[in-house]
């Protein structure tokens, strides 16, 4: 175990001051509260902590709002102050946003909680920011509608979480990213005010306001409440497991079906290292080949005729359909994580979701885990496609480093991300789909969007927060002189 003392408890008075706000219970200052939000659940903080390291940056203190007067009234405390702040969603952010770099206030938002109206003729459902996934899906499915927002981390993720991440499901072919489903945001400035942009189906009035606060990771402010599209609970869906010769004509076949204008809920299509893994309840003939699992919803004619194109199209690329095993295989877990096992036993594990244009596939693919396995010789690396487009589609990573002593499997596993990552915009792609940037991915921000594109970024933010309360250091923004880096090191 690393001595590091927990740092000193924080001052009487700014928890006297809290406490006014939010009532005392709602103030955790103990060691053990801050080291529970001290990360969330990035590997580099979960690598560290399965070695009997104690986080090297510790909050001050946390703070659980009831509404959007004590959010705004802790703001106004914090930014008087100038101390930084932390919101909080449910802490599955695999790329360290809500992670502590030490001293900071931690808003924990889960209070914010419950649907605050659906609009059964518009199709909208106005929620507060922190609910619960899973329990906002459940809400929702009662009254006969569906988010469509559906990711793996549905139980452990919060709706202010998804936004902020810029997040996207595992259905978001069909029903688009989360982009794409916010009308319209309820924000708390740094400053304590609320900046409430109204719900609409689009608007023509400059710049989006709404886009600065998607993706921001609680850098300009905190969301509290969302208005969201919703769908009607599909009265008919067919699930397709099918399997290629090749990885090539899988890719094909995928492009088609987009560029052809159908929309699949559910596409996954795996490499011959994930495929094989998904393929052992099958007849001995159908393991080698590459792994497809589609799923169509919506009308029954409608999802009929789609499902009845996709098989032809299918057909056309050389592609088969198989039993059904390994889709309802995948459904069966399709909310579960699936890392324990291999942390548990000493190896570094993680994944790395880029977005690459269909021209840059499946060469791509080649090129990114030659580019991985050249630092790493004899790494795991297994991909899928999960996320498609007409114009492109995200390619999703797996990689497993074998066992080492701390440093040096860290030092390895960041030599993989850069050769990835560089290897990413040489090909033509972003380097991250919908993880976001953290504090792990800030070093490739400027690769991403170049110094001016950063420099804008930067501008909003300092306009916004010019004291730099809101989340310093992640975005790749820099952080205020005080406030360390520890887990980017
Ligand atoms: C097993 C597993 C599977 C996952 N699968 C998916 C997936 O399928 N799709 C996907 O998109 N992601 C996935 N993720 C990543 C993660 O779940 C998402 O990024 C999720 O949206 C984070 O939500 P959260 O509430 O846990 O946010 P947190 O982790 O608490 O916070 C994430 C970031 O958002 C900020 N933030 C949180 N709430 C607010 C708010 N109300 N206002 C302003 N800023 C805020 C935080 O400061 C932080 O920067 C997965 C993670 C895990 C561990």
């Amino acid at each position: 175990m690393t001595e590091i003392a927990p740092p000193s408890a924080p001052p009487e008075d700014l928890v006297r001051r809290l406490a006014r706000i939010v009532g005392a219970g709602n103030v955790l200052s103990s060691d053990l509260d801050r080291f529970v939000y001290a990360r969330d659940r990035a590997p580099f903080g979960t690598y560290r902590l399965r070695e009997g390291h104690l986080p090297e940056g510790w909050p001050c203190v946390v703070v659980r709002p009831a509404d959007v007067s004590e959010v705004a009234d802790v703001l106004r405390l914090a930014c008087e102050a100038g101390i930084p702040v932390v919101p909080y969603g449910a802490g599955s952010g695999v790329l360290g946003g809500a992670a502590s770099l030490g001293g900071e206030i931690v808003i924990d938002l889960k209070r914010l909680s419950g649907i605050i109206e659906i609009d059964r003729v518009d199709h909208t459902a106005n929620v507060c920011a922190g609910m619960n996934g899973a329990l906002f899906e459940a809400e929702l499915r009662r009254a006969g509608f569906t988010c469509g927002h559906l990711p793996q981390s549905l139980a452990m993720s919060t709706v202010g979480g998804w936004v902020a991440c810029r997040g996207a499901g595992q259905a978001s072919s069909r029903y688009g990213k989360i982009e794409d489903m916010v009308l319209g945001l309820e924000v708390v400035l740094p400053d304590g005010r609320l900046l409430d942009i109204r719900p609409q189906s689009r608007r023509s009035t400059g710049p989006d306001l709404a886009g600065i606060f998607v993706g921001s990771e609680g850098t300009m402010g905190i969301i509290v409440s969302a208005t969201l599209r919703i769908w009607p609970v599909p009265a008919a869906r067919r699930n397709l497991a099918v399997g290629f010769a090749s990885l090539e004509g899988g890719l094909e076949c995928l492009r088609a079906i987009m560029q052809a204008g159908l929309r699949p809920a559910v596409v996954r299509l795996y490499d011959a290292v994930e495929s094989a893994a998904r393929t052992q309840s099958l007849d001995a003939a159908d393991r080698d080949l590459f792994l497809c699992l589609l799923s169509f919803e919506g009308p029954e004619r409608i999802v009929a005729a789609e499902e009845a194109e996709a098989l032809e199209m299918i057909g056309c690329a050389g592609g088969r359909r198989l039993a059904d095993a390994p889709f309802h295989e995948w459904e069966a877990v399709r909310y579960q994580s699936y890392s324990p096992q291999h942390q548990a036993a000493g190896r570094f594990m993680d994944t790395i979701e880029v977005t690459l244009p269909w021209h840059a596939l499946p060469q791509g693919y080649g090129r990114l885990r030659a580019a991985a396995q050249r630092v790493a010789p004899g790494a795991h690396f297994g991909a899928h496609w999960s996320h498609v487009y007409p114009d492109g589609a995200c390619q999703y990573m797996t990689l497993r480093l074998d066992p080492a002593p701390l440093a040096e499997g860290e030092a390895l596993h960041r030599s993989v991300w850069d050769a990835v990552e560089r290897e990413c915009v040489a090909l033509g792609g972003a380097i991250a789909h919908h993880h976001g940037i953290g504090l792990l991915r800030g070093r490739w921000m400027e690769l991403e969007h170049g110094a001016a594109g950063l420099d804008v970024i930067a501008a909003v933010k300092r306009t916004i927060d010019p004291r730099g309360i809101m989340n310093p250091g992640k975005l790749g923004l820099p952080a205020a002189a005080t406030v360390r880096n520890s887990i980017d090191g």
